[in-house]
């Protein structure tokens, strides 16, 4: 029986406490994958897929990838759920004795990323971990590659829902979930379904409830802030998140040593339907950015910059002050356009200095990436300088953030050269003059090439051979070529060590010493070199809390002259910010359709709502005339006040609300199984269900997937919870077709109707797309129908069924008229008439091979006869 290589032996030994991922395994120059990972890994990389004689029978499936290019290969992997595992030689091949040792070294997964080349910089990338008991979920997010990580208790009969609304906020890439958390309705599809993130069950003895591992990683006074205390929920997320992280291996932990606690108060809620419905961060077709508001308001210059003008639009605030605090900081902005310009100046080629500083605590910095952190320092105190004098809290805070760094600067430009290689053990990277070893090493070996060529000229001297030269090769190292014409000058101590076709090369006593001295010296400085390298980077990495305090600082001062910028070129004005619930806004614009459109002006509107005689307004008016434009407008104006943004609009007093809900828009969502009614009418219970007084509620059509009189009982009864202030009385805006609700008006306090006005001719509408009081006369639909195309037949009959609608009459058939009537189609024969039937029957009875001619002319004379009859 043939037996298994040791090599195999020691794969399958790895491989067995590897299950979950793809185990990439080190073979001199290449990760190889086999058996079933082979598989996958052939078809998911569209990759060769051969067969490697493992001692077995049959060959073992093999692929593999060169180990250098292996990040692209492990991204994609990791885009479509998978998880990799590094296996590496961890003793030098040229040393060992027998089978190489092989270790896996790191695990990758896609909530553990921290190799800039795998990951987005314009948005985080968060590991989440989820532990729920009962009707509580402790829950925390970590971004390993930023070393940011926030941590939250809920409470509430809807878990589901609460987990699904943070999930929504922070999107993780992957989660780690306890039993009771997979057992929830609708919580794991959400994370698989709906934000695409791999989801790991941890069992129940995988968590851990005490705080000791929490005390060793994070620092005291955020978990002080935390307090642990009552809140096991928190703790165990906490520590299964951990024993995650360390599981991967990754080294460099300690990067993430604060944990900020953050309670759901803090934060407008917004469900992940209504993110989606107002296109905050990507468009609802073609998930692209270009669309949302994302895309109007980032002039970021930095990927920091970018990452946080995501989270703010993510994260609306709600406390006055703070939002006010970022208005005072735009309106600077705004009104010194000299600051304004110089500040996007110095920040941009400002680098990514929290995922660079991740590198260089993790120790996976190369000395590109520390060049990289130098020229931002030294960009630092220009912009520390061009900020000296603000006057608002929130820039002087910044100010005061943002630490120049000359220190840190200097240290990276006194000892690594301004253009380094990528690789780190090939020397060439500590500046002349920093080490005094590495100046003398780089003497013997300029000394020692120096040599070389005056050896080549005195050997050439002393044999009288002219094309004599000193050449090297792995093998033999230095050598003199001797051409073979000249072969009979070669003096007796030269040693003969290969003979080639044209030539023989020879060693000298000489050259072998001078080898050694040069090659010593060679050794010796990329090791020296790679020592100090990492010298440095440890000292910059001692500096991680003043760097990661800038970068915050940079960051925060990024987005802020991104909206001052945004507001300067579009013509924002800064909201009156206040608690008295009321939204006053006049000549409101919709700040990303009026960026979309070129070629006609985008008709402002003014906009009143408030808790007491404006809380419900029905807005009726053709298709097409604006009115879903105008509520998400009324959304997204609220939404960015509440980030800190100016707003389009001349101007707006913004009563904080402390949660957007939307249902627009029809879709079905059959990977759920749910129908485009079930669909709809699911958005509206949990707004009705989870929305409070201070929300405010955007309902674009309800009720239109059913019959019309359902539909309208539905619609109206849904006005009157909402509008009731005993059930919630939240301000809302509610467009309809059913113009039977403008009625409401005069029956129910707080609701006021509107319309989109349209200019009639004839037959044809002019949008006008002014909301004006009052409810519209028509819904113009057929109008809009033609507008659209639909052929004249269908519009005119479309109209003469209105007409008897609209009489109470029932609708009559359609009468033809002579021009429509098409010429008949010829019959086609069918088998079951009765006089087929005959025919069939007669010709059954017919044996043609007996019949004489004038029988059959008999017979078909009958058949036709009977067909004629018909
Ligand atoms: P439907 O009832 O069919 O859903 P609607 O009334 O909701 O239609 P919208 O989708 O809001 O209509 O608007 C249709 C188009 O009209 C928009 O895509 C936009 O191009 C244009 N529009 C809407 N509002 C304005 C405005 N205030 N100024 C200029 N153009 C506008």
């Amino acid at each position: 029986m043939s037996e298994m290589t040791p090599m195999m032996r020691q794969y399958l030994k790895i491989k067995e406490k590897h299950k979950d991922e793809i185990l990439f395994f080190r073979l001199g120059d290449f990760y190889e994958m086999f058996f079933d990972d082979a598989d996958i890994a052939a078809r998911e990389l569209e990759l060769t897929l051969t067969g490697k004689d493992c001692g077995l029978e049959e060959r073992a499936p093999m692929c593999g990838i060169p180990y250098h290019s292996c990040e692209s290969y492990i991204a994609r992997l990791l885009a479509k759920g998978y998880k990799v595992a590094i296996c590496e030689q961890t003793e030098d091949p040229a040393l060992a004795k027998g089978l190489v040792r092989r270790e896996i070294v790191r695990v990758i997964t896609p909530g553990t990323v921290i190799e800039g080349s795998m990951l987005d910089e314009a948005k985080n990338n968060f590991l989440a971990s989820i532990y729920v008991s009962g009707n509580k979920a402790g829950i925390c997010f970590a971004d390993v590659s930023t070393g940011e990580a926030y941590v939250t208790l809920v409470e509430s009969d809807d878990i589901a829902t609460r987990i699904n609304n943070e999930n929504g906020r922070y999107m993780p890439s992957e989660a780690i979930i306890n039993n009771e958390c997979a057992a929830l309705k609708g919580a794991t599809a959400f994370l698989k379904e709906k934000i695409n993130c791999t989801v790991n069950v941890f069992d129940d003895d995988r968590y851990d409830s005490s705080p000791e591992p929490l005390l060793k990683q994070f620092n005291k006074e955020t978990l002080e802030e935390i307090g642990l205390e009552g809140k096991p929920e928190t703790v165990m997320a906490m520590n299964a998140l951990l024993s995650y992280l360390k599981d991967t291996q990754i080294n460099g932990l300690e990067r993430l040593d604060t944990i900020y606690y953050y309670s759901e108060e803090q934060y407008m809620r917004l469900d992940l339907s209504t993110r989606r419905n107002l296109e905050l961060c990507e468009t609802m077709r073609g998930r692209e950015k270009r669309g949302t508001l994302l895309w109007v308001l980032d002039k970021t210059k930095t990927a920091m910059g970018k990452r946080l003008l995501r989270t703010w639009i993510e994260q609306p605030l709600l406390n006055c002050a703070e939002i006010v605090r970022r208005h005072n900081a735009v309106g600077e902005l705004v009104s010194d356009s000299i600051m304004r310009a110089d500040l996007a100046d110095g920040l941009t080629g400002v680098y990514d200095l929290e995922r660079l500083m991740t590198r260089i605590v993790y120790g996976s910095a190369n000395a590109r990436e520390l060049r990289s952190l130098a020229q931002t320092a030294e960009k630092l105190p220009s912009i520390k300088e061009r900020m000296a004098g603000v006057n608002s809290q929130l820039l002087k805070e910044i100010y005061a953030g943002i630490d120049p760094l000359q220190d840190v600067f200097k240290l990276i430009d006194d000892s690594i050269v301004e253009d380094p290689p990528a690789l780190l053990k090939e020397g060439g990277i500590i500046k002349d003059g920093y080490n005094a070893e590495v100046d003398e090493l780089r003497e013997a070996m300029t000394n020692g090439h120096g040599f070389l060529a005056k050896i080549e000229a005195a050997e050439r001297e002393k044999t009288g051979i002219k094309n004599l030269r000193i050449g090297y090769n792995r093998v033999f190292g230095y050598y003199i070529e001797v051409t073979k014409s000249n072969l009979s000058q070669v003096p007796d101590y030269y040693i003969r060590k290969q003979t080639l076709t044209n030539c023989e090369r020879y060693i000298t006593q000489e050259l072998k010493e001078l080898e050694s001295r040069v090659l010593g010296a060679q050794e010796r400085i990329k090791q020296l070199e790679f020592q100090l390298f990492d010298e440095v980077r440890k000292k910059v990495a001692e500096q991680l809390h003043r760097i990661q305090r800038t970068a915050k600082s940079l960051a925060k001062l990024d987005v802020l002259v991104s909206f001052a910028q945004t507001a300067v070129d579009n013509n924002y004005c800064c909201p009156d910010v206040s608690l008295d619930g009321k939204i006053i806004i006049k000549d409101g614009r919709h700040p990303v359709v009026e960026m979309m459109m070129k070629d006609t002006p985008f008709v402002p509107n003014d906009t009143l709502l408030d808790l007491d005689e404006n809380r419900t307004a029905i807005i009726t008016g053709p298709n097409m005339a604006g009115k879903s434009t105008y509520m998400r407008q009324v959304a997204l104006i609220v939404l960015m006040s509440q980030i800190g943004s100016f707003v389009p609009a001349s101007s707006a007093k913004l009563g904080i609300v402390d949660s957007i809900f939307t249902r627009v828009g029809a879709s079905d969502d059959l990977a759920s199984g749910q129908s485009t009614f079930m669909v709809e009418m699911s958005e509206v219970a949990n707004i009705l269900q989870n929305a409070t007084r201070q929300s405010l509620l955007i309902f674009d059509e309800i009720g239109r997937g059913t019959s019309t009189f359902d539909g309208m009982s539905i619609a109206r009864a849904v006005v009157e919870y909402v509008n009731d202030k005993k059930r919630l009385g939240a301000k809302t805006l509610f467009a309809t077709h059913y113009h039977e609700l403008t009625e409401m008006e005069s029956m129910y306090d707080g609701i006021k109707n509107y319309n989109v006005a349209v200019k009639k001719h004839g037959d044809d509408i002019t949008f006008l797309r002014r909301i004006i009081a009052g409810g519209a006369d028509d819904s113009y639909g057929i109008e809009v129908a033609k507008l659209a195309g639909l052929p004249n037949s269908v519009i005119s009959r479309s109209k003469e069924i209105l007409k008897q609608l609209n009489a109470g009459q029932p609708v009559a058939v359609r009468r033809k008229k002579l021009a429509e009537v098409r010429p008949q189609e010829p019959a086609q024969v069918s088998f079951t008439n009765p006089t087929t039937d005959k025919i069939m029957s007669k010709l059954r009875t017919i044996d043609a091979n007996t019949l004489s001619p004038i029988e059959a002319l008999n017979i078909l004379f009958e058949l036709c006869k009977l067909a004629q009859d018909h």
